[in-house]
């Protein structure tokens, strides 16, 4: 039952980041400055490695993903640009696979890079550089920022 209910969350907000990615992506300043935008916990945004763990990735280091290129990939159905949300991988072999969504199928995409550390290390240096002192931060949900950014 838990499960069902955290796996009808997570197709929703994917659902509202394709519908929203240009909105997000046209504002991402302002997410930048503000900690209650920036700190959105997206329920698939993380990356994971063996044996390092499991690193959440908030709304505000997917978007400087996605601008820097590092979490952007290639639709396989439509050849536009695809959006990753979170990987898995070895470190050891390089071998990873990835979950994105592609706005114009509107739909959720897997895919590999041709080498793990292509996502870790942009992923970890930002992580490093805003979440890593485990401090609770307040944030608003992925639908509280959606309406912000509309009304702002
Ligand atoms: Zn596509």
């Amino acid at each position: 039952m838990g499960n069902e209910i955290q796996q009808e969350r997570s197709v929703d907000e994917l659902q509202m980041l394709m519908d929203n990615i240009e909105l997000l992506l046209a504002n991402r300043l302002t997410v930048y400055e503000k900690e209650k935008l920036f700190y959105c916990k997206i329920e698939d945004g993380n990356i994971g490695a063996l044996p390092a763990g499991v690193f959440v990735l908030p709304l505000g280091v997917l978007i400087k993903l996605w601008e820097s290129g590092d979490f952007l990939a290639k639709c396989p159905d439509c050849g536009n640009t695809v959006y990753i949300i979170s990987a898995v991988g070895s470190m050891g072999s390089g071998s990873n696979q990835y979950k994105a969504f592609c706005p114009k199928c509107s739909k959720k995409v897997i895919g590999r890079k041709k080498n793990m550390i292509l996502l870790w290390k942009p992923s970890l240096d930002l992580y490093v550089e805003y979440c890593e002192d485990k401090q609770q931060r307040e944030s608003l949900s992925l639908s509280e920022v959606i309406e912000y950014l509309k009304n702002a």
